[in-house]
């Protein structure tokens, strides 16, 4: 019988082409539970789904920072879940003094809690059949801390710790966890981050840091996305790659082309190399950035933005 798979946050980018390419599974492996949080924005979906609506693929209503949603989306399913993928996320840039308390409890509660919720929810099941894989697209900023992104990357760290936890536990009960892990990914995220940041006024942020922002982070930014993001396509490969596997791994990076700047922390475990290169990068040598990433791999960086 082909294995359920609910996925958070379909409306757009890597949920929306997740739950496209595995409803066109040419294996027919896979049942899909599209969720989204407002169904109002069911079209672009619909449209790419195709064929597969109503047949492999169904969309439902789905948000995940309440319980009762959650709660009427999983009794409106037949059968239990047996791949839960936690992908609905957003993100927070800018700097920590001109942003909300507020702002920040929200990106907890969608990425983090909203997570926690729905295994919550599904985990009992998974348990009583000794079987179950929950999928979590995480990200490079789960791994190492990105500047201007501190409380996205604390989100994206809590999901690892939780999530590392977490799968000790479930091996004994044959269950699964993958912490899928992308670099940059074009798709409506960055647009939505941007626009969040060219209304925003940041109070309370002084003069020196407000320009490293706009002037250096925000130019440096674009350029990664230019230079290295991936497709949400690309990303997704990658996922169904892991949701097919037998033995699926806990982590999995998506971008080669980033793995220089993941590789830093791994081999210098004091976590200075990571935090000198990439700031070397942005304020010293901006120019280089574009370039970092190439340079980084082949060891040609100029004395003086290597770190000591
Ligand atoms: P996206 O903005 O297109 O997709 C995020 C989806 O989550 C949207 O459809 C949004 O409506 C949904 N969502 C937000 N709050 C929700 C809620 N309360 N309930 C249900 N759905 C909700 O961006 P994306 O790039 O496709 O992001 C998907 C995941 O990938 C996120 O977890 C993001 O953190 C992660 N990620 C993105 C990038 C990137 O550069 N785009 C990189 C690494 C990881």
């Amino acid at each position: 019988a082909p294995r359920t798979v609910l996925i958070s946050g379909c409306s757009s980018g890597i949920g929306l082409e997740l739950a496209v390419q595995l409803a066109h599974d040419p294996k027919k492996r896979y049942q899909v539970v599209a969720t989204m949080r407002d169904l109002r924005k069911k079209e672009t979906l619909e449209a790419a789904a195709g064929e597969a609506l109503g047949q492999t693929l169904t969309v439902a209503q789905l948000d995940v920072c309440s319980d009762e949603s959650v709660a009427q989306c999983l009794s409106c399913i037949q059968g239990e879940v047996d791949v839960l993928v936690n992908n609905a996320g957003m993100g927070l840039v800018g700097p920590l003094e001109g942003l909300s308390l507020d702002a920040m409890q929200n990106v907890f509660d969608t990425n983090f809690f909203g997570a926690v919720r729905l295994v919550k929810a599904v985990l009992p099941g998974m348990k009583r059949r000794r079987q179950g894989h929950i999928v979590v697209i995480s990200s490079v900023m789960g791994l190492q801390g990105v500047i201007f992104n501190d409380v996205y990357a604390a989100s994206k760290f809590a999901l690892e710790g939780f999530f590392e936890s977490l799968a000790i536990q479930l091996l004994h009960f044959n269950i699964f966890i993958s912490l899928v892990e992308p670099g940059p990914v074009v798709t409506e995220f960055e647009g939505k981050l941007l626009a969040q940041v060219s209304t925003a006024e940041f109070p309370g942020t002084d003069p020196d840091t407000l320009h490293y922002f706009r002037d250096l982070y925000l130019p440096a930014s674009r350029e990664l996305f230019r230079s290295v993001g991936q497709s949400p396509q690309d990303v997704v490969q990658a996922i169904v790659k892991v949701i097919g596997s037998t033995r699926p791994p806990l982590r999995q990076q998506t971008n080669i082309r980033y793995s220089p700047l993941t590789m830093l922390k791994t081999v210098d475990s004091s976590g200075s190399l990571y935090v000198r290169t990439t700031h070397c990068l942005l304020f010293r040598c901006p120019r280089l950035l574009s370039l970092g990433l190439r340079c980084l791999s082949c060891g040609c960086l100029p004395a003086r933005v290597r770190p000591r």
